[in-house]
C-alpha cells in the first residue's frame, strides 16, 4: 500500500533555545502561509530533544496531518532529516539510509512519514536497536477530518482549486492525493505503543491556526430542502420551472442582504453524475437566486453520491475550503444552514457553526439580528 506523504513545512519557527543541555523549544507561527499548527500554548519538546544525546525520532500520522510542522523544530535544532518524498524510493528504503547517516556521524535523526502500521515502523526500530540508539515515536494528533481539510486547503493554495477525482494523477504534485488515501490510512492505522520497541510514544495535539487574513464571517446555505423545493418528481429541480422557494426564504434572505451579511451556497448535485447537464443545474441555481433577489455565489459537487471519490461532496469539506480561501473566512465566525446530516457534518469538519434550515427560517427578525451580530 502506498501512502502519499509529502508535506510543506507550515511555517513554524522555534524560539531561541536556552543554553542548558536540554533544549526547550516553543513553536510560533508567522501568519502568511500557516494553515495549521500546534496547540495554542507553546509545545515543549524538552522531553525528547537534547543537545547531546544520540536519538532517533519517528514522526507519524495521517497524510496532510502536519507532520513536517512537527519535524521542523528538530530540523532547526540540527537533527538529520529523513523523509521518503525528499529521498525518493520507498519508505522501507529509509531504514538503511538512517543507519548509514548514523554511522557517518549524524547522531540525532528525525524521520517523518505516515508509518501507519507496526510493520511499517519495525525496520526503523530494528535498525535503531542494532545501532544501540533510543528511538521514540511522535504521533501527530490530527484526525482524518483535520487531514481532509488540510488536504483541501493545500490543494487550493497549490493548484488553485479542489482537484477532480480524475485529475490527481495529472498534476504531478505529491501533496495532492485522492480522498481515498485518507480513508485507507484510517483503516490501516495501528496506534504506536512502547511494546513495539519505542522508548517513548507521545501524541501531539493538533490545533488549527488561521492566517491573519481570515477575518470574515458568512452564512453558507444548502439549496435543496433549505432554500428551495422542486415541483417536479425529484427532491431537486431537473428543469428551471421546477424551482420553487420555500416559505419565508425571500424575506429573511433580503433582510440579511440588507444587513450586509455575506451569503454563500454549497450544494450536492449528484444528478450530474447520472447525466443531468451542468448548465441546467446552474440555470436552476440562477433561477433560485433570481427568485430570492440576491446573487448568491454558489458551489456544487457534480460527482456521484455512492462511494464518493471527491473532496467536494458534502459532508466532505472541499466546498468549505474553497469559500474559506476565496473569502478569507474565519470558520468560527461562519454559520452553515442546511436540512441534512451531511450539511451538519460538513459544517463540523470546516469549523462552521450549524443550524437546521427550519430553525433558522422560523426565527424572528430580532433573533436573526442577534444571531448575525454574534458572528
Ligand atoms: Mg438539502
Ligand atoms: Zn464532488
Amino acid at each position: 500500500m502506498d501512502y502519499c506523504d509529502n508535506e510543506e513545512v507550515a511555517g513554524s519557527s522555534p524560539a531561541a533555545p536556552n543554553d542548558g543541555q536540554e533544549c526547550k523549544l516553543a513553536s510560533s507561527f508567522s501568519d502568511k502561509e500557516v494553515i495549521c499548527g500546534f496547540d495554542s500554548h507553546p509545545v515543549y519538546l524538552e522531553k525528547t530533544m537534547t543537545k547531546t544525546k544520540d536519538e532517533i525520532v519517528l514522526i507519524m500520522g495521517y497524510p496532510a496531518s502536519g507532520k513536517s510542522t512537527f519535524a521542523k523544530p528538530y530540523i532547526d535544532e540540527g537533527y538529520y532529516y529523513l523523509n521518503r518524498d525528499k529521498e525518493g524510493g520507498t519508505v522501507a528504503e529509509l531504514a538503511p539510509k538512517m543507519t548509514a547517516a548514523f554511522n557517518s556521524g549524524e547522531r540525532r535523526i528525525v524521520l517523518d512519514n505516515t508509518f501507519p502500521t507496526v510493520e511499517s515502523r519495525k525496520p526503523f526500530i530494528d535498525a535503531a536497536k542494532k545501532l544501540k540508539v533510543p528511538i521514540s515515536c511522535i504521533m501527530v494528533g490530527a484526525t482524518a477530518e483535520d487531514a481532509q481539510l488540510n488536504a483541501c486547503l493545500r490543494m487550493i493554495q497549490k493548484q488553485g482549486k479542489i482537484l477532480e477525482p480524475h485529475e490527481f494523477g495529472k498534476v504531478g504534485n505529491p501533496n495532492a492525493f485522492p480522498i481515498a488515501v485518507i480513508f485507507k490510512y484510517r483503516k490501516a492505522l495501528e496506534h504506536p505503543t512502547k511494546d513495539e520497541g519505542f522508548v517513548d510514544v507521545e501524541t501531539m495535539p493538533f490545533k488549527r491556526y488561521w492566517a491573519a487574513r481570515h477575518t470574515n464571517s458568512a452564512i453558507i446555505f444548502d439549496y435543496d430542502g433549505t432554500l428551495r423545493e422542486s415541483t417536479g418528481d425529484k427532491y431537486w429541480p431537473t428543469k428551471v420551472s421546477d424551482v420553487k422557494l420555500l416559505p419565508n426564504r425571500k424575506k429573511v434572505m433580503q433582510a440579511l442582504d440588507k444587513a450586509g451579511i455575506l451569503m454563500l451556497g454549497a450544494s450536492n448535485q449528484s444528478a450530474c453524475a447520472k447525466g443531468l447537464a451542468t448548465d441546467v443545474v446552474e440555470d436552476c441555481f440562477d433561477k433560485t437566486n433570481k427568485l430570492l433577489g440576491i446573487d448568491i455565489p454558489y458551489l456544487y459537487c457534480p460527482h456521484r453520491a455512492a462511494m464518493p471519490q471527491c473532496y467536494c461532496r458534502k459532508p466532505f469539506c472541499g466546498q468549505a475550503a474553497e469559500f474559506i480561501e476565496k473569502y478569507n473566512l474565519l470558520p468560527s465566525k461562519c454559520l452553515m444552514v442546511g436540512d441534512m446530516t451531511s450539511d451538519k457534518t460538513f459544517a463540523e469538519r470546516a469549523g462552521f457553526n450549524f443550524m437546521w434550515a427550519n430553525d433558522f427560517f422560523s426565527k424572528k427578525e430580532k433573533e436573526l439580528k442577534e444571531l448575525c451580530d454574534s458572528l
